[in-house]
């Protein structure tokens, strides 16, 4: 067993670090106030290979391993989690997704695009009336013989407004249940679907989060992706992964804000000395460095388990759950060392305990992840 990192490794989370910290570091509280990220940087990350980093490079992507990923997702949330959840969606749902399951011409006419971040993509799996109970899917796809027909309305999805291309889950046949449920490729522009007005969020406010409704959107019968009623397995199998990607920001969310806070309290004084040297403060950065340290080796192992070609699908659950749960409790913690100062802007932790709150949501709740590792603890 080895622990420690390759030379390209490092030089890849060097790479992440030093981006977050010249490109997204500048910007990022006016980001998180006018719920703005601008084009220039997903254009940035695109050039740096962030958008597509496990990708054959035959189709545009960067060849790079899932420890890879983690690491520049890490780097990249320790300052900006709006940036990395754009990041993660296009490369573990979208990129992933076409990669693993699309035809050669859909890999041909998205995968290059969206895994050089030329254009970008979302996944549309959630609606008003189904979120944790995904089966229960109200859209509808119609088959009409050499296209679809879809109806119906998906909400809370990331890059909603500035995607080109959406992975879209709707049910074909209600008889089937599951079973009857496919995905497709739907193009940004196509009639009939409209994006609603961007959410007003608690964090991750620079990311973009849109109500999408398809009325009579008519789909040609090559965009499906698999075979006929692939579609809810498509969706288990990509949010699989994608839990490596959430579980690697909450990593990330829990890191900065403790990397601020040991900071602040090596400079900090009170009682004619810094607070570190008080015990209570001591005990606290002991904490949240054990724990921090705990998750990342669960983010590391899942990574792991997706480069061996190993099931990862209760490895990605632990790591999601447990360092979703880390990046809650820390970032609070790292607000409590700052004192007043944690509670305004610009010392970032408040921002940081606001992010932190998405990660025990998508992607599968704290208590969806529970039912995930029980089931696969009692089965095993
Ligand atoms: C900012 C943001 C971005 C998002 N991005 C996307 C995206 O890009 N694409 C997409 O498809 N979706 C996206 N989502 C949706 C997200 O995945 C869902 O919000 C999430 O899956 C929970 O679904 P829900 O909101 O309907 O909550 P519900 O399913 O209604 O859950 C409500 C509560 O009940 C609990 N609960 C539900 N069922 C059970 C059960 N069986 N046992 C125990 N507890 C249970 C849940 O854990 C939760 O605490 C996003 C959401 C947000 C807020």
């Amino acid at each position: 067993m080895d622990f420690s990192l390759t030379e390209e490794h490092i030089m890849i989370r060097d790479a992440a670090r030093d981006f977050a910290q010249t490109e997204l570091l500048p910007g990022v509280i006016e980001r998180d106030n006018t719920q703005t990220f601008p084009k220039e940087l997903v254009r940035k990350m695109g050039d740096l290979g962030f958008m597509g980093i496990m990708v054959d490079p035959k189709y545009g992507g960067s060849g790079m391993d899932a420890i890879s990923y983690v690491l520049i997702m890490e780097e990249l949330s320790k300052i900006d989690a709006s940036a990395s959840v754009m990041v993660s969606v296009n490369n573990s749902l979208v990129c992933y997704g076409l990669e693993a399951f699309g035809t050669e011409e859909q890999k041909q006419k998205y995968l290059t695009k969206v895994a050089t971040g030329e254009q970008i993509g979302a996944f549309c799996l959630s609606e008003p009336e189904a979120g944790s109970d995904a089966t229960s899917q109200k859209t509808t796809a119609i088959d009409k013989g050499d296209h679809y027909v879809i109806n119906g309305t998906k909400n809370w999805i990331t890059n909603g407004g500035r995607a080109d291309v959406y992975l879209v889950i709707a049910q074909t046949d209600k008889e089937k249940g599951h079973k009857g449920i496919n995905a497709f490729i739907v193009e940004k522009g196509t009639p009939g679907f409209d994006i609603g007005p961007k959410e007003d969020k608690l964090g991750i406010r620079g990311s973009d989060t849109h109500t999408l409704q398809f009325n009579d959107v008519k789909v040609p019968k090559e965009n499906r992706i698999g075979e006929d009623g692939f579609g809810f397995k498509f969706a288990m199998k990509t949010l699989s992964g994608g839990r490596i990607g959430i579980a690697s920001q909450a990593l990330g969310i829990a890191a900065g804000a403790y990397e601020l806070a040991l900071k602040y309290s090596k400079e900090r004084k009170a009682f004619g000395t810094e607070i570190c040297n008080h015990q209570a403060i001591a005990f606290k950065l002991a904490d949240m460095h054990t724990e921090i340290e705990a998750a990342r080796m669960l983010v590391m192992k899942a990574a792991w388990d997706k480069d061996q070609g190993n099931n990862y699908d209760m490895s990605s659950a632990m790591a999601k759950l447990y360092a979703s749960k880390v990046a809650m409790e820390q970032t609070v913690e790292a607000v409590q060392i700052h004192g007043g100062n944690g509670f305004v802007k610009e010392y970032h932790v408040e921002r940081l305990m606001r992010d932190a709150k998405i990660t025990q949501i998508y992607e599968g709740t704290s208590e969806i992840q529970k039912i995930v590792i029980s089931r696969g603890v009692i089965r095993d």
